[in-house]
């Protein structure tokens, strides 16, 4: 089917303004991404990287940079080469530095668990507003449209183009729809997709500090009763901390009578050993996040209807108890750009014309793996989430 074939399928009525004037490039596979976040920017640079016309659609500003820190394991890396950002990646600054001993403590400060350098897998960390900035600077030539929500009005099919509309009423027409828009994904719903979201019943404060910090010499995981605290040095020598504690769904700092967040966290730790403390005092107010956490309540058996996909937290919000929600996003963003890549080496006349049978492989690829990580954090949160007497802080 020819570019003007599909644009003549558009729905009677849809208004076809400038920003669908996406037709123009006639024999290119044309991809709308929804979200910049991880999945979303990875996903947009590795399909363009493979040869398709692709635009970004963010609701929120350039300017609205992510907080706090995030550790990537090696199918991360994995899905970056399959993505064509191998080389930025590995010159991209992470922590942790040489000589940092992996450990899980108690609460007191004892170590109890040792990692030895051979049982640690290569895990990177990362400033989130470094790897974001490195996956804008990966998506250079692709059109971000900024302060742009989206939301698709026919997910398309083997002869129909999807549709997309903004919120000024402007409506475009896509060979693919890859939706990466987050957790609360609109999109999940209108392909009626979406199995609710479970509570996982803690919450997480996170920050990184304003300064360097001494960890003395240890990064890791340090459990207590119902209680977590994370201890993750960056490259610059600043500390990625989180705490996590067990607690009823929508409580805030404010409706505690507390000033903060950082308020709140200092307090939940304060019987702590004293560089839980420190890390917390060291950080900055505004940079201190808190996010009750949540995941899918079912996961999905498919990632996709018509020409639209889900990626990332949209097909598979999972809890961030293996630290895997990015990465896994990162996979989506590389099956996806493997199966395009494919696609257009084939050389096909009309290149969008087998997006669903494309997007079926995508389901099969990558919905069970994605599934098998949901249950697997989630089982790793309720066992590290237990109430343990004897792990209580003085005990
Ligand atoms: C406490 C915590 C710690 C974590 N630690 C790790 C870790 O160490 N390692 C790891 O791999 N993962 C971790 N994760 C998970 C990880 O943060 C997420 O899986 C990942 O950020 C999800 O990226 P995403 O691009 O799918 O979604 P998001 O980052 O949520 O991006 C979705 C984007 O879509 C945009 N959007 C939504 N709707 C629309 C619309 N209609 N139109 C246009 N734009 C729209 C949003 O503005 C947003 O920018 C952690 C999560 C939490 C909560």
């Amino acid at each position: 089917m020819s570019a003007v074939q599909l644009t003549r399928q558009i729905p009677q009525g849809a208004t076809i303004g400038p920003m669908a004037d996406n037709s123009t490039e006639r024999g290119a596979l044309r991809i709308a991404v929804i979200g910049g976040g991880i999945a979303g920017l990875a996903a947009a640079a590795g399909l363009a990287n493979a040869g398709a016309a692709v635009e970004v659609f963010e609701r929120s500003s350039r300017d609205s940079v992510p907080g706090a820190g995030i550790s990537l394991f090696p199918n991360s890396r994995a899905a970056m080469r399959t993505l064509g950002l191998s080389d930025g990646y590995e010159r991209l600054s992470h922590g942790p530095g040489a000589g940092v001993r992996t450990v899980m403590r108690r609460p007191n400060g004892k170590v109890v668990l040792p990692f030895p350098a051979w049982a640690r897998p290569k895990v990177r960390m990362f400033h989130r507003s470094a790897l974001r900035e490195f996956l804008l600077e990966s998506c250079r030539g692709v059109p971000i449209h900024w302060d742009t929500a989206v939301t698709v009005d026919d997910d398309g099919g083997p002869h129909r183009r999807a549709m997309l509309t903004a919120a000024d009423g402007q409506q475009s027409s896509w060979d693919l729809v890859v939706a990466a828009d987050g957790l609360r994904s609109a999109t999940r719903r209108f392909l009626s997709l979406d199995p609710g979201l479970r509570y996982a019943g803690y919450t997480a404060w996170r920050g990184v500090t304003r300064g360097r910090a001494d960890t003395g010499g240890m990064a890791g995981e340090d459990w207590g009763s119902r209680q977590r605290f994370g201890t993750v040095p960056l490259a610059d020598g600043r500390v990625y901390w989180f705490a996590v504690a067990t607690k009823a769904e929508g409580r805030t700092a404010a409706a505690e009578g507390l000033a903060s967040e950082k308020e709140a966290a200092a307090l939940e730790f304060a019987d702590w050993y004293p560089g839980v403390g420190a890390l917390i005092a060291g950080t900055d107010e505004a940079d201190v996040l808190r996010h009750d956490l949540y995941d899918l309540a079912r996961p999905l058996s498919v990632f996709h209807r018509g020409r639209v996909a889900l990626a990332g937290d949209a097909a598979h919000a999972m809890t961030p108890d293996l630290g895997q929600g990015a990465g896994a996003g990162l996979e989506d963003a590389a099956a996806l750009t493997a199966l395009v890549r494919t696609a257009l080496a084939g050389g096909a006349a009309e290149p969008g014309a087998d997006v669903v049978g494309l997007l079926e492989r995508y389901s099969r690829l990558r919905a069970p793996k994605a599934a098998r990580l949901l249950r697997a954090s989630r089982l790793m949160g309720r066992v590290a989430q237990r109430e343990r007497k004897a792990w209580r802080p003085g005990a």
